[in-house]
């Protein structure tokens, strides 16, 4: 699959694989040892206008928005069956592009199987529904309406999983869409589009075009012909798209940044407690939206949790994610890495206490890769930038706590709000902290798994709006209400112009 994608044109527009109108080209770079992997079509402006184009057109007069939920179905079990067949290629190009290491990029794709098929199981269950007017005469029926042109904006760090909680619903709701993956990391996208093709979808309803954002990001968002836009990515990207949205009233579903609490009580178990918080913060080098990189613990065992986190964060092997005795893989770029390096020495600054970490790892073997050692930094404050800031890389923050209600405030002490996790044995205690935090998931004695059929997304600068389980559906829906008069006769109102 990755041999197909050398040199052939990777840009999908209007059901053809094109290259780049300009002949831009953009350099696909491993990050676990800096070696180019591919170089793929960079799309320009014109590129993007004519996806978008394509689009348009395949909405307004094409067949897909009014083909049968039976025909969505199939191609949607088509799709899910195609990525099964090439799950291990697909996992592979995943960890060469995003440094993830091989376990970790297989869950991703059985995940991003399971959303397939979980949306075909969804969109055979229709959500029409009748209303009783109280008069016999009268048939009002709400229905669901593919919202039509998306422009689908996914991040590097789940890039084909994020991408498909996009693509998934859009198909199943008879949507038409230009699929933009993240530039740094677009080869499983590019993958999957020729799956789809493959798969039989009409030509116009899938686009995809590969770019930074900066270039074509305007013909996405700032145009009256794109309907709905689903971005996943940084808040201020975030923010910079929903202005261009609100120029054209264009709906937008935002999933953002998160920086979020894992909060420990003294009653807690505490292995599973301790190895929870260590996964929740290191898995993928910290690099997940949901990552829960900010301790807050009970004062009375946080010395002993410190340091027995520590102890395990000093073992987990870093390292190439092909290499299966790696447990975690590199940062995305040297660009990346350096952003993170730049938040270590912003925690030093602010005075928290470095616990461990705090570097690159010293083997040799990895000096060519953008790796960072599991980093602990103790002695945190709630006001500090380092508390308060995603960092989006390995980097654990310690608060400490002494009442139940000072760990809800400091769990609710966020400008985001996307996901918190609590530990605790007493389970009215769980409860009433699962209800309290204003957070899109929250975990009770479990960290950082999720469903399909389950929504996410987030509360505050998190985002707008939910992807997955049945909101999913209809963030790519329109409801119309349709009210039929099957007796039509005068009404009288205006009795006196009779
Ligand atoms: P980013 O905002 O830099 O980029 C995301 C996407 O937006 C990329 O495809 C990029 O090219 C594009 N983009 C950039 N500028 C644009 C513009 N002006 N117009 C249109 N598109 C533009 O984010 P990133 O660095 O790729 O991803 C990391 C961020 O994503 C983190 O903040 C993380 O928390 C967030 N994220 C959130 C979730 C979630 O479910 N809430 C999931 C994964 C990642």
């Amino acid at each position: 699959m990755l041999d197909e994608l050398c040199g052939a044109p990777n840009l999908y527009i209007d059901g053809k694989w094109v290259h780049a109108a300009g002949g831009g080209t953009r350099d696909i770079v491993n990050p676990a040892d800096g070696t180019v992997i591919v170089t793929v079509d960079e799309a320009d402006r014109a590129d993007a206008v004519t996806a978008v184009a394509a689009a348009r057109a395949a909405f307004d007069t094409g067949g897909w928005p009014r083909t049968s939920v039976a025909e969505r179905i199939a191609v949607l079990e088509r799709i899910a069956e195609l990525l099964g067949a090439t799950r291990d290629e697909l996992a592979r190009i995943e960890t060469l592009d995003t440094g993830k290491t091989l376990r970790e990029s297989h869950i991703d794709i059985d995940d991003v199987i399971a959303v397939f098929r979980y949306y075909a199981r969804l969109a055979a269950t229709g959500a029409d529904r009748l209303i009783d007017t109280g008069n016999p005469a009268i048939i009002s029926r709400v229905v669901r309406e593919p919202a039509g042109v998306c422009a689908l904006i996914a991040p590097w760090n789940y890039p084909l999983l994020q991408m498909s909680w996009k693509i998934a619903p859009a198909l199943a709701a008879g949507c038409t869409m230009v699929a933009k993956p993240s530039e740094v990391t677009p080869l499983s996208t590019i993958a999957l589009v020729r799956l789809i093709d493959r798969a039989g979808v009409p030509a116009g309803v899938v686009n995809l075009i590969q770019s930074s954002g900066a270039t074509v990001g305007s013909a996405l968002t700032d145009t009256p012909d794109v309907d709905l836009i689903s971005f996943t990515g940084g808040v201020a990207t975030g923010e910079s798209i929903a202005r261009n949205a609100a120029a054209h009233i264009t709906r937008v579903a935002l999933e953002l940044g998160g920086k979020n609490p894992h909060i420990v009580f003294p009653d807690a178990d505490f292995d599973s407690a301790v190895d929870a918080v260590l996964t929740g913060a290191f898995l993928h080098s910290g690099q997940v939206c949901s990552a829960g990189t900010r301790l807050i613990v009970h004062e009375s065992i946080a010395e002993s949790f410190v340091a027995e986190l520590a102890r395990r964060a000093e073992r987990i092997r870093v390292g190439p994610g092909m290499d299966p005795a790696s447990e975690t893989g590199p940062l995305v770029s040297e660009q990346h890495r350096a952003n993170v390096e730049a938040y270590v020495a912003l925690g030093i600054s602010e005075g928290a206490k470095l616990v461990t970490g705090g570097a690159r790892p010293s083997d040799a073997a990895l000096a060519a890769g953008s790796y960072y050692l599991p980093t602990i930094f103790d002695e945190c404050q709630r006001w500090m930038r380092i508390v308060q800031e995603e960092t989006f890389g390995p980097i654990l923050t310690v608060e400490r706590f002494t009442t139940e209600a000072e760990a809800i405030a400091l769990g609710n002490d966020t400008a985001y709000g996307l996901a918190a996790g609590v530990r605790t044995a007493d389970p009215a205690r769980g409860e009433r902290l699962v209800r309290a935090l204003r957070h899109g998931t929250v975990w009770l004695n479990d960290f950082g798994y999720y469903t399909p059929a389950a929504e996410w997304g987030g509360f505050g600068r998190s985002g707008i709006g939910r992807e997955l389980g049945p909101s999913g559906l209809a963030e790519y829906q329109e409801t119309k209400h349709i009210w039929h008069n099957t007796a039509p006769a005068v009404g009288g109102w205006f009795a006196g112009n009779n």
